[in-house]
């Protein structure tokens, strides 16, 4: 296509008609004049393009096709199968691992303990590990790998591709991630902030519909996702949405609580799976870490109940001037503690947004649990992965080499 500049680029690119194909499934040549406007012979270069790289191929080759369903004849479809995306959903204390197709479907899945404070180097082992075991169990070589996709508890500058300052990454800080990936894998890295994946699963998966989501996890720390326009909105420099660390001011003339931040008084420090912890030994409870605080709570506890309820209208208090800076359609919350003991915060989140909020925000204002729960980080890192690799400047790269 070395003749036609556009083939690659431009408002009418063949990463565009991919596009077609990855949102809508398969399409025939007429389908994707009408969806894009373009006329036949375009489409027919692009599909050529396209047909050439196996990015697309006949409707009817691909794994999952059923040809008893009768799928008309001249249809062409995103070849899923061409490769894969590895994808790490990266905890405190654990993560998750998985392969998926190119529509960032995942499929195989393996797990580890680790302890994200060792550092890049110990955790990457760990993760590329388990891609290897990954790759080994499918019979895909390394080679097959489209993109590498990450999620971490921590501040991401996207566009580099770093962990920046992060209060509990120890040692990441600017870690160059992708220079390591790159050393094993000849393939796109992405990085970004868990709630970052975890809204974009919700959105994908519970939403599609809406334009404008607010997700709220409530873990052992507190953070938030925003979906605008129907996509990750990162801010200038990828700190959007860091709510957790908004300092409170609670009037009733206590010290505020030092944070891990090294602030004091961040909602975070109030309001957290580790907070709890830190206010349940306070009290004298022998609590090891935010599971066991938060098996006490189940149990009715008294302590972990007033906690609860003063968390719930904390994170309320902040919920709400977030509905009025953003004005969200759905609220989602999740992580660990809401997971747990969701029924006890919600009360305080709902009171405060519907008492701080304009009317026009929260008349058709959604406040529900995930709906992916622990799975959330992993999907949408798979997804927003997808959404990178078949980016349509990148298309056009991957057509013009
Ligand atoms: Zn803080």
């Amino acid at each position: 296509m070395q003749d036609d500049p556009n083939a690659g680029n431009g408002p009418a690119s063949a990463g565009d008609v991919l596009a077609v194909f990855r949102s809508l499934g398969p399409q025939t040549r007429a389908e994707v004049m009408e969806r894009t406007g373009l006329s036949r012979s375009t489409v027919t270069q692009r599909l050529d393009a396209l047909l050439a790289h196996g990015l697309v191929v006949p409707a009817g080759e691909q794994r999952d096709d059923v040809p008893s369903r009768g799928r008309p004849a001249g249809q062409f479809a995103f070849h899923r199968d061409r490769g894969v995306l590895l994808v790490a959903d990266v905890g405190a204390s654990s993560l998750r691992v998985a392969l998926c197709d190119l529509l960032g479907t995942v499929g195989l899945e393996r797990s580890a303990v680790i302890d994200v404070a060792s550092g890049p180097r110990a955790v990457l082992d760990v993760v590329d590990g388990l891609f290897r075991e990954l790759l080994d169990a499918s019979g895909r070589p390394a080679a097959a790998v489209h993109g590498i996709g990450l999620d971490v508890p921590g501040p991401v500058d996207f566009a580099a591709g770093t962990v920046v300052s992060p209060p509990i990454m120890t040692g990441w800080d600017r870690f160059d991630i992708r220079g390591w990936f790159a050393e094993r894998y000849p393939c796109p890295v992405m990085v970004d902030k868990d709630v970052n994946a975890m809204a974009f699963a919700e959105h994908r998966a519970a939403h599609p519909d809406v334009d404008a989501l607010l997700m709220l996890k409530i873990g052992t720390g507190v953070g938030s996702g925003i979906i605008a326009g129907g996509r990750v909105y990162r801010g200038a420099d990828g700190a959007a949405g860091d709510i957790g660390h908004v300092q409170l001011d609670t009037g009733d003339g206590s010290d505020p609580p030092l944070c891990r931040c090294g602030n004091v008084g961040c909602l975070e420090a109030y309001a957290s799976g580790w907070a709890l912890v830190r206010d349940l030994r306070a009290a004298g409870r022998d609590v090891q870490g935010v599971d066991a605080a938060l098996a006490l709570a189940a149990t009715g506890d008294p302590e972990a109940a007033r906690f609860l309820r003063r968390a719930g209208r904390l994170l309320g208090g902040a919920v709400a001037e977030a509905v009025s800076l953003l004005n969200p359609r759905v609220v989602v919350l999740g992580g660990q503690v809401a997971a747990s003991a969701g029924d006890q915060l919600v009360a305080g989140i709902r009171e405060l947004v519907y008492r701080r909020s304009l009317p026009l925000a929260t008349a058709r204002l959604q406040i529900v649990p995930s709906a992916l729960g622990t799975r959330a980080g992993l999907v949408g890192s798979a997804l927003l992965l997808a959404d990178v690799v078949f980016a349509p400047s990148r298309v056009g790269a991957l057509l013009a080499g």
